[in-house]
């Protein structure tokens, strides 16, 4: 049963636990986990569209209160009245609710008075949040892409154009609140009286009831089906990204509003390029020789091979740096950098000319030369010992 209270309504504000995505009931880990997510999905600087700014907010405020156990208890007895403080209604006034003089009065003349009046104002519910996982190359992340997703969500049913009852027949009127769609009872507080009111558990605040359910959808109003979209993902997303798509949930009861899709991407990793950011990070591997001496060798990028110029005398892990070769920043223009992070590989398998000359090279270098290979640490020194 979904229980509210009226003293929050009229501000226009939204409820903090629809904010937060969770049930009345929601233990404190489910409402830090809500929140973490939300959070991240629509914190300003992962997120580009005009309105995640306001959501941010929203869903920070909401989440101070809850997590707060006697502000959420508060919340939950008064709504954003019990948690606003003196005079954070504003010029409307509405924390009149609280002091419920004449609480009736100010509820008809806001609502139009009358059961009717009050019925469809929170409308159907919105339908569920559906999570779809879609895995991308490292390039289809970094460049962009376009994808035809496929998953089964409820969408409204044809049949009873989502009302649930068989065509030809009408909903009819709730026995039970008598088409109100929810149930009032008074209740004392310090405050004084307190009116608080719960959806009808019969008609689920819906003020009315199937009697003559659909044949197709047996009087749900929705039906599970498959449904394929395309799914357009910008260039420079990463791994864990999400892509929010409003309607594209499963369809509310009811003809309720469709909730929203998110799609997860899931980003495979690179055989050669490790992702810092947005930029590209390449591992070189270069013998002795190139080290010492340059060399010009090919590279991979991310925009195809190219020729790099090693410059004579370059140490082990020693970077360099090509500018504008990484990804494409997700917002606003320009592309990361690539770093080309040179190891020196010394060679472990000479043959006798490779190590001839190497040997020359250490003589002139002066530099004193272990005997030949072929024999262990510990055999030379037992040769040493058996002398
Ligand atoms: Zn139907
Ligand atoms: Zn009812």
């Amino acid at each position: 049963m979904v229980c509210y209270t009226v003293g929050y309504m009229p501000t226009g504000q939204k409820d903090y636990y629809d904010v937060l995505g969770v049930p009345r009931d929601a233990s404190a880990q489910d409402l830090k986990k809500a929140y973490r997510k939300l959070a991240m999905e629509f914190h300003p600087d992962r997120n580009p569209s005009d309105d995640a700014h306001e959501k941010f907010k929203e869903v920070n405020r909401a989440y101070e209160v809850l997590s707060d156990q006697e502000k959420r208890s508060l919340y939950d007895r008064f709504g954003h009245a019990g948690v606003e403080g003196a005079g954070g209604a504003g010029p409307q006034g509405f924390d009149g609710f609280q002091t419920f003089d004449g609480f009736g009065d100010i509820f008809d003349a806001f609502f139009g008075g009358g059961q009717r009046g009050r019925r469809g104002r929170r409308g159907p519910a919105r339908g569920s949040d559906l999570r779809y996982n879609l895995r991308l190359t490292f390039e289809e992340a970094v460049f962009g892409t376009e994808k035809e997703i496929e998953y089964n969500r409820l969408e409204r049913c044809d049949r009873c154009a989502g009302k649930g009852a068989e065509p030809g027949t009408d909903l009819q009127t709730c026995p039970e609140c008598n088409g109100a769609g929810e149930i009032r009872r008074a209740q004392q507080s310090i405050f004084g009286q307190f009116v608080n009111v719960a959806a009808c558990g019969r008609c689920q605040g819906e003020g009315r009831i199937v009697t003559n359910p659909c044949s197709q959808c047996r009087g749900s109003g929705r039906e599970r089906k498959p449904r394929r979209i395309q799914v357009k993902v910008p260039a420079g997303v990463d791994d864990g990204t999400q892509i929010r798509l409003t309607g594209e949930g499963e369809a509310g009861a009811r003809g309720g509003e469709a909730g929203v899709l998110y799609v997860v991407l899931q980003v495979a990793a690179h055989e050669r390029f490790e992702r810092v950011d947005d930029h590209i990070v390449l591992e070189l591997p270069v013998n002795i020789a190139q080290a010492a001496l340059g060399a010009s060798v090919t590279i991979p990028t991310l925009d195809g091979e190219m020729q790099f110029e090693i410059p004579a005398g370059t140490q082990s892990a020693e970077d360099f740096i090509l500018r504008s070769k990484g990804v494409p920043h997700l917002r606003g223009g320009g592309r990361g950098d690539m770093v080309i992070r040179v190891t020196v590989v010394t060679p472990e398998d000479l043959d006798d000319e490779q190590r001839a000359l190497l040997e020359q090279l250490a003589a002139m270098m002066g530099t004193p030369v272990l005997p030949k290979k072929g024999k262990g640490f510990f055999e030379r020194i037992r040769d040493a010992v058996a002398g």
